[in-house]
């Protein structure tokens, strides 16, 4: 059926690029890299993103990719060593991986949006990855102005007394899916009723600077929601509110950043996960996220995520 193939390419893909990013946090204490816009890369960024790109573009030769990661610093002289770490990491999971592969693997992520594209996002939540706390692997095909497949790969994450590691998947039209991420059965996963009162919880983000905490407090109070936010790295937001852990995730412009802008692939992937799992995602003004035009949300202000029942009344308080 429709995008069968792509999810299992996409899937496959993402199963290999958590056992990388899990054998970083294992092997090393991954240490941070400074990109131009001061913001932290790792060897597992870049693993995951070669892993994930070398599937996409062997599968799908056509399809570009908007990726967050480029391997330009790592093609300079300085960064020798470190593309050979990123090579034993591709190995040890591949079984074979050269580092001028790995850069061009890389650099397939360098794509612009299209008719049909993909948009990933190797781990989401790198502060999170360094901090030995959540982060994600996010990866989402956008097509004809739409959000097709969409997959969150979450190594940290458990609900309850379960295993850490979920992955969840999500095809238009046909529900969303919570699996362990290391395999096994996958079941469909729905958004928290309101009746539910327990679970009418939310999160945002742990970076106080990427949201704005004071805000995000007062409006889940004005909506009924009591009980003190959870806060977690990445787009493990995104699943906590698929699978009815949390009714809520707010990510309102931090005041000391007024002019940011939300990048696609930190929202595309979590987006269709939620509304498959029958929640809603708008901006704060309950405009649709444009995941089609740019790569940067420029005609969208904040993120506002909900199990759809509570959203008009976020919106009002709002
Ligand atoms: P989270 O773990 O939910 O806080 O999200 C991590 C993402 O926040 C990173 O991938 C960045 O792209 C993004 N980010 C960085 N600065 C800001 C900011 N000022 N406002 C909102 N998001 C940001
Ligand atoms: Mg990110």
């Amino acid at each position: 059926m429709g995008y069968d193939k792509e999810l299992a390419i996409a899937k496959d893909a993402v199963m290999q690029a958590a056992k990388l990013c899990e054998a970083v946090r294992r092997d090393m204490v991954p240490e941070a890299m400074e990109k131009s816009d001061k913001s932290p890369v790792t060897v597992a960024d870049y693993g995951s993103q070669a892993i994930i790109c070398r599937a996409l573009s062997a599968a799908f030769p056509n399809d570009p990719v908007v990726g967050e990661e480029d391997a330009a610093d790592l093609r300079t002289p300085e960064m020798t060593d470190r593309l050979k770490q990123v090579a034993g990491f591709v190995q040890s999971v591949l079984g074979t991986a050269e580092p001028d592969q790995i850069v061009q693997w890389i650099d397939h992520g360098n794509g612009s949006p299209a008719k049909r594209f993909w948009t990933l996002d190797p781990i989401d939540g790198t502060k999170g990855f360094l901090r030995g706390d959540q982060y994600a692997i996010a990866l989402a095909l956008i097509e004809d102005g739409d959000l097709k497949v969409g997959l969150l790969g979450c190594p940290a994450l458990s609900f309850g007394d379960g295993e850490p590691g979920l992955l969840f998947t999500a095809v238009r039209g046909e529900g969303t899916y919570m699996q362990p991420i290391s395999g096994g059965e996958a079941k469909q996963v729905h958004v928290v009723q309101p009746g539910d009162a327990d679970r009418l919880r939310f999160v945002e983000s742990v970076e106080a600077s990427h949201g704005n905490q004071s805000e995000q407090e007062a409006v889940a109070k004005a909506v009924g929601i009591t009980q003190s936010s959870v806060r977690m790295d990445s787009q493990a937001k995104y699943g906590a509110v698929a699978a009815g852990e949390a009714a809520l995730y707010l990510r309102l412009p931090s005041p000391k950043y007024p002019d940011y802008r939300e990048k696609i692939w930190d929202h595309a992937a979590g987006a269709i996960v939620v509304e498959e799992a029958g929640g809603r995602v708008t901006d704060m003004h309950g405009k649709p996220l444009d995941f089609y035009t740019a790569a940067k949300m420029v005609d969208n202000r904040g993120v506002v995520v909900s199990n759809g029942a509570i959203h008009d009344d976020v919106m009002s308080a709002l």
